[in-house]
């Protein structure tokens, strides 16, 4: 739609209406190939979408509908359906007017709110970055994005428009939406084979990144087009007169290279104007396939060919379902003249890609599909006759178009591709492995979501580090990448190790100090020679994996004492009586001196016991299993008595810290009367004492008047777990709840 000022309007509103009517009079012109009912269809969208935009002005002065109104006329170009166009001229008034989606459901149905959803999401995205294959990676996420087709071609359509009213924008704009055009929205035309929105697209850009060199090179083409004109017309003259002696019908076009083409061949190849511009080029269509092949013939005969510059694009169609044999011969006054042979069918394909098939089907409605030719376009063809569904259509072209892989952004622009499926966890990795190990939150687009959240198209997001934080073992349920799990694996190795190291390392200076030494021998020339005696007994390689070992419970702590103890006596060193006297009379005190504190940062080395859940508050135990590192019980948990009972050893004294840093699992056991909303009644109950809820076993569906349930709860400390129960207890048809598994600790 133009920009040309209008003549001086008797008031404001009436030139409002003139210029919105006037446009629409010339996109309902161009409609004649939709049914009545569609062209009121979409004269409805017209009507909605006109007074939303009331009052709204484009910088042209005109009102805002004249843009919508011509993204349509662009698509009626294309001949697409009447959702589509119904779309293109509702595409700004989700965003823009405060009409909401529903709204647009309501009035013209789903499949046209989805599509003005569509666009209203690839508005949102913004490319900002110079790197080549970010724009690469960019493109790929929004055609992931769009599910249908349609989207990218009204997108394209969007983009044009505004692109060919640039002049009336603020300059400062100018760059950034020239460069994003060129970079992201001409190569998306080129690989959808819409080549003249491509070629029109880049020009564009070039003329509004590049103004002065656009302007020189434009008078420089026209320049050199009128010189050779002559020549030009005597080759077609010469070329047409032996199509008509061979009774071919033809039509044959000149061929203009564009703008950005010229600029860009001279920059690459370093030509000169001249040597890029002396190249003519004339375009043939004929009725058939192998009247390409039969005008190759002809046009061999009357000029000379170029050696090895013949292609045949026919047989072999290129990515975008482009087809034509393409020919360089030597024409009169020895000037080079470029050909392109195809059929009528070849050159819609050629100029509008994807676009070509509601194309063709408007125009030949009876036709059948392979009168196009384009393997490309007849597959997409096939397809779409089988499942009559834009979206499914749309995923086949995308299968042949990229791979399984969802892009998103992170905070600062930059764009990561990762397979589908792929977690915030697998995002935290891909970044760096330090980011990876750290994490602690995510926040997507803003909001808060948990760790397992799978990424989608276009998701911006952001990870929460802290520095004392490490990964969590049930990340390796959700993460889809290899490298994410094998660095999880690693540091959790790693982690294991060294904690179960320092966990040694306390329970064997405990066990040394109950013999009477202040602490273990340093590891110094002095006694060198009594660890190596003590390494030599445990069969150990060295002393780091004596204390992993000791840690993991593989070796007692009190026998590998008793051991150093005597080595050390033997060396001639002494025990401290007072320090004897004293660790043995607090021996059998579980607090006693030296004793394993927990808090809950502790990982794989430390278990709390699944039979009775211990929390903070519990009298505990601690149990050195074999290999599986220390086992937490709450002290009178049966399973831990009969443990003791064969193996009193392996037991150690532990407590909890003062701080935990993190809640605990307790189970309870709640009866209640069976009726509906039981379950929601209890689950209310545990939230307002701000208990979180992390298992639930229903027990057996019964007809029974009460009915048992089994929870496992997160809650800081046994105080805690009494205002839970408390809770519980008050709740309407709840008769009893009670800590489940280990005796209450009172
Ligand atoms: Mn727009």
């Amino acid at each position: 739609m133009g920009n040309a000022a209008t003549t001086s309007p008797p008031t404001v509103n009436a030139a409002v209406a003139n210029a919105a009517s006037a446009s629409f009079a010339g996109l309902t012109a161009k409609l004649d190939y939709l049914s009545a009912a569609d062209v009121e269809q979409v004269r409805a969208a017209y009507r909605f979408a006109d007074q939303a935009h009331l009052g709204q002005l484009r910088n042209s002065g005109e009102p805002y509908i004249t843009h919508p109104i011509a993204v349509a006329a662009q698509c009626a170009e294309w001949k697409l359906d009447a959702q589509a166009l119904m779309a293109a001229l509702l595409h700004d008034a989700l965003e823009d007017c405060g009409i909401t989606k529903i709204e647009l459901i309501e009035r013209f149905g789903s499949p046209v709110a989805e599509l003005v959803d569509g666009l209203t999401k690839l508005d949102k995205l913004h490319f900002n970055t110079r790197e080549e294959n970010q724009a690469e990676s960019f493109r790929k996420m929004l055609l992931a994005m769009a599910r249908d087709v349609r989207v990218i071609l009204i997108k394209l359509a969007d983009r044009s428009h505004n692109m060919r009213t640039m002049s009336d924008m603020p300059k400062s704009k100018w760059g950034r939406i020239a460069s994003e055009t060129l970079d992201i929205y001409a190569p998306i035309a080129h690989r959808l084979g819409l080549n003249g929105t491509y070629r029109e697209l880049q020009d564009l850009s070039f003329k509004h990144l590049r103004p002065w060199r656009y302007a020189t090179l434009t008078k420089a083409v026209t320049k050199a087009r009128s010189r050779r004109r002559d020549l030009i017309q005597k080759v077609q003259k010469e070329v047409e007169a032996v199509f008509a002696g061979a009774g071919m019908p033809v039509r044959i076009a000149g061929r203009e290279k564009s703008l950005f083409s010229i600029y860009k061949k001279m920059q690459n190849k370093h030509l000169s104007f001249a040597q890029v511009t002396d190249i003519y080029g004339l375009r043939i269509m004929v009725p058939t396939v192998i009247d390409c092949y039969k005008a190759l013939g002809l046009l061999h005969q009357l000029y000379k060919p170029v050696p090895g510059k013949f292609k045949d694009h026919i047989a072999i169609a290129k990515l975008n379902g482009y087809q034509s044999l393409h020919t360089t011969l030597v024409g009169p006054a020895g000037i080079n003249v470029e050909f392109q042979m195809r059929t009528e069918a070849m050159h819609v394909v050629a100029e509008s890609g994807v676009a070509a098939h509601w194309l063709y089907k408007a125009s030949h409605p009876d036709a059948s599909a392979d009168r196009l030719g384009s393997q490309w376009l007849q597959s997409l063809l096939d397809i779409q006759d089988e499942t009559r569904d834009a979206a499914e259509f749309w995923d086949h072209v995308k299968v042949d178009l990229f791979p399984d892989a969802v892009y998103v952004f992170t905070p600062k622009s930059q764009i990561l591709a990762l397979p589908r499926g792929a977690t915030i966890v697998d995002f935290a990795y891909a970044i760096h492995s330090n980011v990876g190990d750290r994490t602690v939150a995510a926040r997507i687009n803003g909001e808060q979501v948990p760790l397992r959240t799978e990424l989608k198209n276009g998701d911006v997001v952001e990870v929460v580090t802290a520095q004392v934080s490490s990964p969590n073992p049930n990340w390796l349920d959700f993460v889809r990448t290899g490298r994410a799990r094998s660095k999880i694996r690693h540091h959790l190795k790693t982690m294991e190790q060294e904690e179960s190291q320092s966990l040694g390392l306390r329970l064997l200076q405990q066990a040394v100090r109950a013999e009477g030494f202040a602490d273990l021998p340093a590891e110094n020339a002095e006694y060198g020679p009594i660890w190596k005696k003590l390494l030599g007994f445990t069969g150990s390689k060295n002393r780091h994996e004596l204390l992993t070992d000791i840690g993991l419970g593989k070796r007692i702590a009190n026998i590998v004492a008793k051991r150093l103890v005597n080595l050390l006596t033997e060396a001639g060193y002494k025990s401290d009586a007072l320090l004897l006297t004293r660790e043995r009379f607090t021996a059998h005190e579980s607090n006693g001196v030296g004793a394993i504190t927990l808090d809950g940062s502790e990982s794989a080395s430390v278990q709390f016991a699944k039979c009775c859940h211990p929390i903070p508050g519990d009298s505990i135990v601690g149990y050195l299993g074999r290999g599986e590192g220390l086992v937490v019980h709450v002290h009178d948990c049966a399973v831990a008595k009969k443990l003791h009972h064969k193996d009193a050893e392996r037991f150690i004294g532990v407590d909890w810290s003062e701080d935990p840093v993190r809640s605990f699992k307790a189970g309870i056991t709640v009866t209640g009367i069976n009726g509906k909303g039981l379950l929601a009644k209890m689950a209310t109950a545990l939230a307002a004492a701000e208990a979180d809820i992390v298992d639930i076993d229903m027990g057996q569906e019964s007809a029974q008047e009460a009915r048992q349930l089994r929870f496992l709860i997160a809650v800081r400390d046994t105080a805690h777990l009494e205002v839970a129960l408390r809770n519980l207890r008050r709740t309407q048809h709840v008769i009893k709840a009670e800590r489940s598994g280990a005796a209450s600790s009172g």
